[in-house]
């Protein structure tokens, strides 16, 4: 098991405003639409109802066909790290950690889509782009978890590849439209789509309540959460919201 969060300590943070970068770092601050910063940990979170592993339905009968199970892992290893309690516009947690942090799996799963190349522009800000380096995961629960603004992927770290909870897949930074911000871990659940569903893959249920357990050592699963939210947002049209 990984040591992210050992003793509860806490990485403190700031960066609500682009301001707070470093100094000489050109600050992106495009006409419309201008990248939201994200942010950093804070109160207000809501508790997300959730439910651990349960046996498959349909299945009552017999013990031996019960679902195993899963073992969740917080998706930042070596690091402290501080995970955000809210997110801008959709639902995510922006987990602040140094730059060269691992990225972990959180889940036994396979490689779902991989982003090796930087293609943000600031002047456009195209909401495809904005990941810049990420890798997505869809776990044995049937879950996807997604990790961008990475500053390095692993190698073989490729779509169909098995990994293991724990496993690195790269490293954190802030490539794409985290750019001006201190680096850090876009996190995000969701149910698994066609590739190129940026708008689902970069996060559709709270996944604090989630995070939160797994740094503690507990194994919350996101299933039904997640599969109450893929049933709510029914017929995929495309982004609806922050393209
Ligand atoms: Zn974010």
């Amino acid at each position: 098991m990984l040591v992210a969060a050992a003793g509860g300590a806490v990485a403190y943070v700031s960066g609500r405003d682009a301001d707070d970068a470093p100094a000489g770092t050109p600050l992106a601050r495009p006409a419309t639409n201008p990248p939201a910063q994200p942010q950093p940990p804070g109160q207000g979170t809501e508790p997300t109802q959730s439910a651990g592993p349960r046996a498959t339905p349909g299945q009552s009968g017999s013990r031996t066909t019960q679902a195993r199970p899963v073992t969740y892992v917080f998706p930042i290893g070596g690091c402290k790290a501080s995970a955000s309690q809210s997110h801008h516009d959709y639902p995510a947690s922006d987990i602040f950690a140094d730059k060269g942090c691992q990225f972990v799996s959180p889940v036994d799963g396979q490689v779902d889509e991989v982003i090796r190349v930087d293609s943000w522009d600031p002047e456009t800000n195209v909401g495809k782009d904005r990941s810049g380096l990420s890798i997505s995961v869809v776990g044995v629960d049937g879950v996807r978890y997604y990790g961008s603004h990475l500053s390095a992927i692993g190698a073989g770290i490729e779509p169909g590849v098995k990994v293991r909870a724990g496993q690195t897949l790269g490293l954190t930074g802030n490539t794409g439209s985290a750019r001006p911000t201190p680096p850090h871990l876009h996190f995000g659940i969701s149910w698994p789509t066609p590739p190129g569903k940026w708008w689902i893959r970069r996060g559709s249920v709270p996944p604090q309540a989630f995070l939160n357990s797994w740094r503690k050592g507990g194994s919350l699963s996101p299933v039904t959460t997640v599969a109450k939210a893929k049933r709510a947002y029914g017929t995929d049209r495309g982004c609806r919201s922050y393209c």
